[in-house]
Order: structure tokens, then sequence, then C-alpha cells
């Protein structure tokens, strides 16, 4: 079966008012490819008014597991529709790294982001260490797993999986186009345990240290759907050449 190809750019906490409107109107989407680009929270609205009439998609960066109250600093899920975002970066290595979010508290945060109607990006990946020691795969599958179990295999269809090594964000190394595809392939077959069907169409992006210059290469894989980029999605021409490559 063939999956659409999905980029999108996760910005971090990075950018100012000048420079979100400047990025976003530089991008160059094209009919083939899904792209999605993630401001800060507080450029959601400026974002979104800025794309309007264009095919690129916002997406959060996080989202509060609370509908609504007395959470100082939260943001819910019903703000995020209120500025048109569609998809919602969930469990990123730093969100579990530098925030101790956990896999209950993310496969939560899937479940009621489906339930407000917005695609979740869930984000899963091994250490360095865990690499090291062969376990790889059971990270990755048991981080997928916690989700399986909230939500059921038939909803999983409509999440997005990025595959991150945590030893490739941000640090120029990209895991190999092979060693990316072994894991894809390792997570598709996981969840083809449970459902075939939804396996083949489940989109399994990398995330990486992707750049223009090895982009193709990981497209051209059979399980690699599209990629989750940092510090390039914050350089058009960078971002521009990885969409391209994914057409
Ligand atoms: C990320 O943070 O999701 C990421 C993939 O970062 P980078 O592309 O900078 O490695």
């Amino acid at each position: 079966m063939t999956r659409r190809k999905i980029v999108a750019g996760n910005w971090k906490m990075n950018g100012s008012v000048e420079s979100v409107v400047e990025l976003v109107e530089s991008i160059q989407a094209n009919d083939a490819v899904e792209v999605v680009v993630a401001p800060s929270y507080v450029y959601l609205p400026l974002v979104a008014q800025s794309l309007t009439g264009s095919k690129v998609m916002v997406a959060a960066q996080n989202v509060s597991e609370f509908a609504k109250g007395a959470f100082t600093g939260e943001v819910s899920l019903s703000m995020l529709k209120d500025f048109s975002v569609s998809h919602v970066i969930l469990g990123h290595s730093e969100r579990r790294s530098l925030f101790a979010e956990t896999d209950v508290q993310v496969a939560r945060k899937v479940a009621s982001t489906l339930e407000a109607g917005l695609t979740p990006i869930l984000c899963v990946g091994e250490t360095l260490e865990q690499r090291e020691a062969g376990t790889t795969l059971t990270v990755c599958n048991s981080q997928v797993d916690a989700v399986l179990e909230e939500i059921g295999v038939e909803l999983f269809e409509k999440v997005v999986i990025a595959y991150e090594p945590v030893w490739a964000i941000g640090t120029g190394k990209s895991a190999s186009s092979e060693q990316a595809q072994e894991v894809h392939k390792g997570i598709r077959d996981n969840i083809a345990k449970r459902s075939s069907k939804v396996a083949e169409k489940v989109a399994i992006l990398y995330g990486g240290s992707v750049k223009a210059s090895n982009s193709a290469e990981l497209f051209a894989q059979a399980d690699i759907d599209g990629a989750l980029i940092g510090g390039a999605s914050l350089d058009a021409t960078e971002f521009n050449s990885i969409i391209e490559s994914a057409k």
C-alpha cells in the first residue's frame, strides 16, 4: 500500500513574531506531501492566521492531559482547536526526559487528542545506552504498546508515529537509512500482531538530524513515511528541499 508522505517541522522554543511569519510564508508545499509546522504555543494563532488558504497544517508541541481548570501554565485541547491546530506532537524525548512525562501520561494525551478530533504525532525512540544494549525495539514497542493498550488497535490507525532515536536528535548524527528502516519495520510488525490492516495504514515518520542531504535516502525506505524535523525546519531552504524530496 502507498502511504502519503508527511513532513513535519518541530520549531521547539525558537522564533519571534517576525521570524515565524517569515518562515511560514517561505514554505513551499506541494499536493503530494502533507506538511505540518509546530511553533511554540504563543505563536500558534499568528502562524495559523498566516497559513489561511495554505495546505500547510499546524501542530502544537504538547498539550495538557487535563480538559480545563486550575492547571497553571497548561494549554488544553479545546484551546488548540480554537486556533485551527490539527496535530499535536506527544511524547517527544525532550518531554519524556526533561519533564518526566511517562508512557501512561503520553497514552492518555494521545487518547484525548483523538477524542478531540486532532491527530497525535506520537514520538518514540531509544537512548544510545539502550541501542548499545540491543533493546531498541523493545523500548520503542513498549512506548507504542502503552498507547495501543489505552486506545485499542482500531483507533490507532489515526495516530502518526515518529521514530526518533534520542541519540540522533539535535546531534547532527542521523540514524542511517538501514538502521531507521529496521526499526520502522519492527514497529509496524509489532502493530501487525494486533491488526495487519492498521499496521499497513499507520504513518511512521523518522526524526533525528534529518537534513536536505539525507532526506531522500531515508524517504526511499519502504517503512519510512516522512520525517519529523527539528533544527532543519527552522531554515526555509532546507525545509523546502526536504519537502521536495518527499514527493
Ligand atoms: C526533533 O526534535 O524532533 C528532531 C528530530 O530534532 P533534529 O531534527 O534537530 O534532530
